[in-house]
């Protein structure tokens, strides 16, 4: 677990456009900060360049103290979610959750207590033998969740996650990402435009516009004006 420091980050992409102005933020070790704002704000790149995904144009990431703007994404240690799941289609959910695990190299006895600990707090033990295309999109999600989970990495990162499930699993998921994340203290940065979700996940929000960090605050310092 790690606490993650943008200073004066800035992206611009090859076609000459600014996607992220300058975004300055502490992120606390074991933070649950929610990033909002309309669609094509800079949330994404934000978090791709906190992933390694993107490369940062200028500005310095540090993550847990160390300087990472030019650090290989693996090398980074950190576990994304995306709204996609992202999930391989060929392998069960067991071989999908241990994933990370098998390319750490963990011993099988090791790998499977972690796998079966994390199913457990995914309500996921019934399904570890079915492949993903035979589970529903809240289950799917769940098992990218679980991915995420089984190592103990520096940083969570979410990109939308519930986007793509119904209005009433997103509801639920929301209630048991907090849950989980509060359980782990796993530093968390989540990207949405949904501003419900930003009212109720996080400790922290951040709004994006054009860009540009707009407001920082507690959910209820930023919504609850009467
Ligand atoms: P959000 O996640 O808030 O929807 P993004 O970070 O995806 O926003 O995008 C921010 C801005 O950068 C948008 O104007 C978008 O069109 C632009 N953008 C995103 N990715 C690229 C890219 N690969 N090349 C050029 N522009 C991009
Ligand atoms: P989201 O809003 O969910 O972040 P987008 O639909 O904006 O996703 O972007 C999907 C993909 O397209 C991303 O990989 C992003 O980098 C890329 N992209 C977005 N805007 C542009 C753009 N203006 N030019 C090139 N690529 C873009």
């Amino acid at each position: 677990m790690a606490d993650i420091v943008l200073e004066n980050v800035s992206k611009q992409y090859p076609d000459g456009s600014t996607a992220v102005h300058g975004v300055n933020l502490t992120i606390a070790d074991g933070e649950f900060v929610i990033l909002v704002g309309p669609s094509g704000c800079g949330k994404s790149t934000t978090l791709n360049m906190i992933a390694g995904l993107e490369d940062i144009t200028s500005g310095d990431l540090r993550i847990g103290g160390t300087r990472m703007n030019e650090t290989a994404p693996k090398d980074r240690d950190i576990a994304m979610v995306f709204q996609s799941y992202a999930l391989y289609p060929h392998m069960s959910v067991r071989q999908n959750i241990a994933f990370p695990l098998t390319l750490a190299k963990l011993d099988k006895a090791e790998i499977n207590r972690r796998v079966e600990e994390a199913a457990t707090m995914l309500d996921l033990t019934e399904y570890l033998d079915r492949k993903p295309a035979n589970l529903s999109g809240g289950q799917r999600q769940r098992v990218a969740m679980g991915r995420a989970i089984v190592r103990t990495p520096n940083a969570f990162l979410m990109d939308e996650p519930l986007s793509n499930l119904d209005a009433k699993l997103r509801v639920q998921m929301r209630t048991e990402i907090a849950a989980l994340q509060a359980r782990l203290g796993t530093t968390t940065v989540y990207v949405t435009h949904d501003q419900t979700e930003a009212m109720t996940l996080g400790d922290r929000v951040v709004v994006m516009r054009a860009g540009y960090v707009q407001q920082v605050g507690a959910p209820q310092e930023l919504y609850d004006h009467p």
